[in-house]
């Protein structure tokens, strides 16, 4: 629908080997932008994708396997990406991981692996590509939050306590570089059908005493009024919006894609 829009545009899309970092790095290279996937995997299931999608569209789709929970290698992906590509025009932050446990007996290394790849990984990220964007005064930052970047829920201290600093990092570089034709926004969408909710019912279940039908029904879409997953689709085509001209004056927002559940 959008082919072309994004051509000669290059981007960067963490955590891209599954869900929904694969899903926008799919429907930003389907938009003409050249993309390095970056996530955790298999070598040859990688290059499986990055083949296909390469061979889908005329554009560049390169694999970084830096580890989001590494600062140096999170820098690192970023230079490898505009050495590759010339540029980083779009940043989509995305890799991030769960774990659901009472506060009390959270696993402190857990704590620290999730604030560094859902949080600490961003900061990284766009502290490295921001001055390209700057130079070129052109720049898409997308920091894929998540509903709890605004609302919480019990046994995910560690998760929303990180989304919700997405969401101030997000407004906080908006401000930074709305000048330099740079925007920064946060995409806060509820539950999405990937392999990281199916770990969460399973989570659930275990956590609530439930079985994993019920958890899906009663726990996880309790709160969301239209009563369905968010599909993976709907979050690529608003990261192509995101990047779009019409999108140029949109910073510094973490706007839900939730069925309304933060709207209560
Ligand atoms: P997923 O598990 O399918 O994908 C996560 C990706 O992050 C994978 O590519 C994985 O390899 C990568 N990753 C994990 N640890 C990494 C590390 N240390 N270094 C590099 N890459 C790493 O999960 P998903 O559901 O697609 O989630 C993607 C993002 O969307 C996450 O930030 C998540 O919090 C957010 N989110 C998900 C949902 C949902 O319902 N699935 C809802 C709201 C927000």
């Amino acid at each position: 629908m959008m082919n072309g829009t994004l051509k000669g545009r290059s981007a960067v899309v963490t955590g891209s080997t599954s869900g929904i970092g694969l899903g926008i790095a799919r429907a930003l290279a389907a938009a003409g932008a050249n993309v390095m996937l970056n996530g955790l995997g298999e070598a040859r299931e990688i290059e499986t994708i990055r083949a296909e999608i390469e061979g889908l569209h005329d554009v560049k789709v390169r694999y970084s396997s830096a580890d989001m929970s590494q600062a140096a290698q999170v820098r690192d992906m970023i230079g490898q990406a505009e050495a590759e590509f010339g540029a980083v025009d779009i940043l989509v932050n995305n890799a991030g991981i769960q774990f659901v446990s009472p506060v009390e007996s959270f696993p402190e290394e857990k704590w620290d692996a999730i604030l560094a790849i859902n949080l600490s990984s961003n900061f990284h990220s766009i502290r490295a590509a921001l001055p390209g964007m700057r130079r070129r005064n052109w720049g898409r930052i997308i920091n894929v939050a998540s509903a709890h970047g605004l609302v919480a829920s019990p046994f995910k201290s560690a998760y929303v306590a990180a989304k919700h600093g997405v969401v101030g990092l997000t407004k906080a570089v908006a401000l930074e570089a709305a000048e330099s034709s740079v925007t920064c926004n946060a995409i806060c969408p509820a539950y999405v059908r990937t392999p990281l909710v199916e770990d969460q019912i399973r989570d659930q279940a275990r956590a609530h005493g439930m079985s994993e039908e019920d958890v899906v029904r009663e726990v996880m879409l309790a709160a969301q009024p239209n009563k369905r997953f968010v599909e993976i689709d709907e979050l690529g085509e608003l990261a192509v919006f995101l990047c779009s001209p019409a999108a140029s004056s949109i910073t510094g927002v973490a706007l839900p894609v939730d069925g309304g559940w933060t709207a209560k």
